[in-house]
Formats: structure tokens, sequence, C-alpha cells
């Protein structure tokens, strides 16, 4: 921040006021997200360098593509990214709680209390925090449809209109339990055009036969049809004629040789078909390519042959028709030669392709996004992971809070009350914690322009007389946000707060602040990573896990 004066000692400049610095940083970054947070949040328009343009309001994403220079911004950055990274959900939350925690720690060390009494009472203010979440959740099944999709339109309400984050909510929901949460079976394929309704989810795996390098010589008559149960074999490598490893020249001195060379090469292609039609295999997957002769004639035996499948397509197909691939047709032999269920052609929007359904038990499922320009698509694959993260979420942990700040105001209160029985200076920084926490709620009601300072009393009065589940509402009045049906998995908020206290704690320590030259300097010492990762996020260190 060019405020700020350097003065060289030896080989360090150093830099003057480090807790200016921060603060300057903390809040130019929190405020430029604020505006973004919850439904109501605005979108940005980013320009990179090669003037592609984003427009969008996730906050992370937004943050991912500033280019941050200083040290503190780019710590809080990271911040951010192991919030995307690891949840997925909750990184402008996190952004504005480091930032509010700052600011509050700074007027605290103005009153005279020193930020060791500061990392005391934050630290013991997050730990009370993180005991009372659970007791503001709901527990979510699995198997309720409904409310996963309560769960993943609330994580995108505001991104688009609510019809289509109902329909985008939907299809996360149903590709999600087709394949019992586990992310790893699931394809994502988004192609610009075409309306956003025709975005659907398949059941089986989505084999793209005009963008990939995948292509296929189809059976005239199952063209757009289907074969049931097919058996499917596969090989590795290149299928064809096989040549001497070393090459030799050899003129042909008469017609007899050639006539004798055809016949060897043809002999060499009937035993590929017949050995293809004796093991009665439907469809021949080839990761490399086929012999064109083999593959007209494989058609005329009425065998789907597709060569140059992508490796990872050629992986799941292996693994969802439970056939092992060999390295040439001469090593096939029954007992790897797979089934599938079913297995489609069909034009699918501006494309076509196959989709692949195996046994029940070997699930697959492709979410294909329609829609748009280039940015549309861009932008629903944003909100359409969002909402897979947060699905993934509560069938992983089970708990859900209410949404629109409700648990951040049922905290400040909790944490107040526990502030009483803190003896010295730390309690005033617990406090100070618990009103740093609502500034949640607070930038939701602005957003939706209120006046948090009408909102704030409101919403405290009401948690006081029992109500735990009164938020800000999408238009910025208290709601029951549980018969709202705005519902988020506590893990993201619980993360949001740890990541943020952390990050504030960690900044606190800091005294001075020294610039060194060299590149590398920031990425090793500056990064906050090994500070963060034992953050709670290794599995099971929720403290709600543990109780269930
Ligand atoms: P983040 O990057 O932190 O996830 P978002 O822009 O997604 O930021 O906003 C999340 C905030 O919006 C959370 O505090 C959440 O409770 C709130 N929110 C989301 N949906 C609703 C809703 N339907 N009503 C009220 N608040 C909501
Ligand atoms: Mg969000």
């Amino acid at each position: 921040m060019s405020s700020h004066t350097t003065q060289q000692i030896g080989d360090y400049s150093r830099v003057e006021s480090p807790s200016e610095m921060i603060l300057s940083a903390t809040s130019a970054l929190s405020s430029a997200v604020q505006t973004t947070l919850g439904p109501n949040g605005m979108d940005k328009m980013i320009i990179n360098d090669t003037g592609t343009v984003v427009v969008t309001n996730d906050g992370s994403y937004i943050l991912k593509q500033v280019d941050i220079e200083n040290p503190v911004g780019r710590m809080l950055k990271q911040v951010a990214e192991t919030q995307a990274d690891t949840i997925g959900d909750g990184t402008t939350t996190a952004v504005i709680l480091a930032g509010e925690l700052l600011q509050t720690a700074k007027s605290l060390h103005n009153d005279g209390i020193h930020p060791t009494k500061i990392i005391d009472g934050y630290t013991k203010a997050v730990n009370h925090a993180s005991q009372q979440l659970r007791n503001y959740g709901i527990k979510a099944d699995s198997g309720d449809k409904a409310r996963l999709r309560q769960v993943a339109e609330t994580a995108v309400t505001g991104r688009w209109d609510s019809n289509h984050t109902r329909q985008f909510a939907g299809l996360a929901v149903e590709a999600l339990q087709h394949i019992d949460f586990d992310t790893s079976r699931l394809t994502l394929k988004s192609y610009p055009g075409g309306e956003l309704q025709e975005s659907e989810q398949i059941d089986g795996l989505l084999v793209d036969i005009d963008t990939s390098s995948t292509s296929i010589e189809s059976v005239g008559t199952t063209t757009g049809g289907s074969l049931i149960e097919p058996a499917v074999a596969m090989v590795n490598d290149e299928i064809g004629i096989e040549v001497p490893d070393c090459i030799e020249v050899t003129k042909l001195q008469s017609t007899e040789q050639l006539s004798e060379l055809q016949s060897h090469e043809e002999s060499q292609r009937t035993a590929v078909i017949k050995q293809i039609i004796d093991l009665d295999v439907d469809i021949l997957v080839c990761q490399k390519s086929i012999n064109e002769r083999i593959r007209n004639r494989l058609v005329n035996y009425g065998v789907l042959a597709v060569e140059r499948t992508r490796q990872d397509e050629f992986d799941t197909i292996a693994r969802v028709t439970g056939s092992s691939p060999t390295q040439s047709v001469s090593a096939l032999e029954q007992d790897r030669v797979g089934h599938a269920e079913v297995v489609e052609q069909r034009a699918i929007g501006p494309t076509s392709g196959v989709i692949i359904r195996g046994s029940t038990n070997e699930a697959q499922s492709s979410l294909l996004l329609r829609g748009g320009t280039d940015h549309v698509s861009g932008e629903i694959r944003r909100i359409i992971n969002d909402c897979i993260d947060v699905v993934r979420l509560t069938a992983q942990n089970e708990l859900l809070i209410p949404s629109g700040g409700a648990a951040a105001v049922a905290l400040a209160s909790d944490i107040s009350d526990y502030a009483v029985s803190v003896s010295d200076r730390a309690q005033i920084v617990v406090e100070g914690f618990a009103e740093a926490i609502e500034l949640i709620p607070g930038v939701l009601a602005q957003n939706a322009g209120r006046n948090p300072i009408d909102t704030i009393p409101t919403l405290r009065r009401r948690h006081h007389a029992g109500e735990h589940m009164i938020g800000v509402g999408p238009d910025g009045r208290p709601k029951n946000m549980i018969d709202a049906g705005a519902v988020e998995p506590a893990i993201v908020f619980y993360s949001a707060l740890k990541r943020a206290t952390e990050a504030a704690l960690m900044m606190l320590r800091i005294d001075d602040m020294f610039m060194t030259e060299g590149s590398d300097t920031h990425g090793e010492r500056g990064s906050p990573h090994g500070e963060y990762n034992h953050s709670g996020q290794t599995g099971g260190g929720y403290p709600w896990t543990i109780s269930h």
C-alpha cells in the first residue's frame, strides 16, 4: 500500500505500522466482497489482462481472479481459497469475518488491550462458538430429497432467477442421490447454446463423440437406438495389422507375392473379427485407433466400434461395465468381457454421444448443462458446482443450520453470555468477538436495502425470546429460516468462522513486518499453509461429528 513508508535495515525493508497495513488490506478486500454476500448480492464484472470478461457474484471466484500484491491481502485470499478448496462454500463469509475480527482487534488494541489478551479472548470465544453451534442445527437425512433441494437452492439463491436455481438444485440432488453422493462418479458437461431448461441429468456415463477425441462407427440400425445388456470388450492398444518390430523394405517381385501379402493381412483381419464374434461382443471399445477395414467389417456384423476413447472415459467404462481391458484382441477372453445394462446412442444438444449405463452398484451420473453464451455456461457450471458441494457436505455431515445469519445471531448471544464468566480483560475481547460475527446478518440486511441498526436489535430480541431460527430473509426482514426453507450445512459457517479466526490470530501475532528481496519468500514464509492445516479439516474433527 503506497501510503506506508519503508526504511532500509540491511537487506530488509522494514514496513512501518504493520497493523495499519494489515487493516487497510483487509478492509479493502472485505468491503469488495461484502456487496456480493447473500441472496441480494450484486454481481461484479472481472476483466483480465487478455480482455476476457466474467460477470459473477461468486465471492470465491472473484477473489481467485483478482491479482493481489499486498502480502496481507494474499494471506486473506488464501483463507478464501482454502475454504473454497476444502468446503466449496462460505468463502465470502470467511473473508468478511476475518476482516471484521481484525477491525475489532484494532479498536480493542486502541483501548489498551494487549494483542496477547486479544488472542486469548478470540480463542476462548471461537472454542465456545464451536461447542454451541450444534444446538442450532437440525439433522438432515440424505434420502430427504426436498430438504437436500433446499440446501442446494439456498447455496445459490440470487445467483440466477429462482426458477432456474430450483432446476439446478434439483439436477444436483438427483445426480448425487443416484451415485450415493460419490462425486467421483459424476461427469459434468456444459455446452453453450440452447436453453437453460434443456439441461438434464443423465443416468449413466455420457461419452461425447463430437467434442472429445472419441469416435464411433455406428451400426446402422442402432443409431439413435439402444442396445440392451450388450457385451463390452475393451482393448488398450491399437487394433490393426501387426507389423514386424524391425521394418524391412521388401520389394515385391511378382503379383503372387502381392496377393500373398494381401491374404496374410486379410487373415489377420479375419482373426480379429472372428475373435470378437466368437466372444459375442456387442461393443468394442478401443483406447487407440481401429483399422478402418476391421471397423467396417465389425459394423457389418452388428458390433459397435468405439475408438480413440479418452483415457478417463475408458477407465470409467471399464469400471461401469466390469470389463478388463487387454493389450490386443487376441488376448481377449470371455471373462474379460463386461456388460452394460443399456448403451444408448443419441443426439445430445449440439453434439452426439453414447450413454453407457452399468449395473446399479456401478451407478454413474452425467449432468448435461445447456445455455446461452460461454459466459452463461461458465456461471451455470459454477452454480451447479456449488449445489453439488453443499449437497455432498449435507450427506457427509448431516447437520444443517438456518441461513440468513440466524446461527451467527444465536452464537453471538451465547458468546456474550459466556463472556461474563471470563474474568479479566479478555471478557471485553470475547464481547467484541460476539459483535464481530453479527456483521454477517448485518451485511445481509444491508444488501437487501435495510439498515442493520434496525435489523440487528430485532434479531437479538427474537433470539432472546427463544426464536433461534430467525435470520435475515431474502427481503431483508427477520424470518424463520427453517420455515422459509433456507438451510445450509453447519460445516460451511463453522469452517468459515474457524478459518477467519485463525487468520486473524495469525496476523495479530505479527508485530513487525519486513519486506525481503527474492520472489519466493511470500510463497514459503508468507503463506498461511501449514498454519492453517489444523483448522479442523481432518475427517471427524468437527465438534458435532463426535456426538453421533
Ligand atoms: P459465501 O461465499 O460466504 O457462501 P454467499 O454469497 O453464498 O457467500 O452468501 C452466503 C450467505 O447468504 C450466508 O450467510 C447465507 O446464510 C445467506 N443466505 C443464502 N441464502 C439465503 C436465503 N434464501 N435467505 C437468507 N439468507 C440466505
Ligand atoms: Mg455461498
